[in-house]
């Protein structure tokens, strides 16, 4: 890893959502969440959300710890997906994991979610940066165990 890829990874977006995460705490009366964890770098992350009647994500909260990239990648989540459809975050889900795969996407849907983009020189830094949406998806699944990037869809 060179210093200009490093800079690329380390974005100052991702450093500042690394220091100041958004929406970090517990949600209070939450009625879905799950916890993930990738065994690669130690990272942990616990995703509370409410979804209303009509399956739109009302509030979302996270706490954990791990590396920058999966506390900023957690954070910008977070501000993403709340007071979206259900629907519309798993397509997030989908166009980020095409992003940091290296695909072509439509980058202007995904916002800030791009400053991740450099990750996807790193095999092993993508695990970091998509523990959260793991872990988003179990919860939304309501799947209460807790989530590995070692296990299931290999990504
Ligand atoms: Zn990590």
């Amino acid at each position: 890893m060179n210093h200009d890829e490093l800079s690329e990874l380390y974005q100052e977006v991702i450093m500042e959502h690394n220091h100041h995460p958004r929406n970090y705490g517990v949600l209070p009366n939450a009625n879905h969440q799950a916890a993930g964890f990738n065994p690669l770098c130690g990272d942990r992350i616990n995703l509370k959300l409410n979804i209303d009647q009509d399956d739109k994500i009302t509030a979302i909260m996270f706490e954990g710890n791990g590396c920058a990239i999966s506390i900023a990648s957690a954070s910008l989540l977070t501000e993403m997906v709340q007071g979206k459809p259900v629907a519309e975050a798993y397509g997030l889900f989908e166009q980020f994991h095409e992003l940091l795969t290296g695909k072509t996407v439509n980058t202007a849907s995904l916002g800030k979610l791009t400053v991740l983009a450099g990750v996807n020189a790193f095999p092993a830094r993508v695990k970091c940066a998509t523990l959260a949406w793991h872990t988003l998806k179990a919860a939304l699944a309501d799947d209460a165990s807790t989530v590995s990037t070692e296990t299931g869809n290999d990504l």
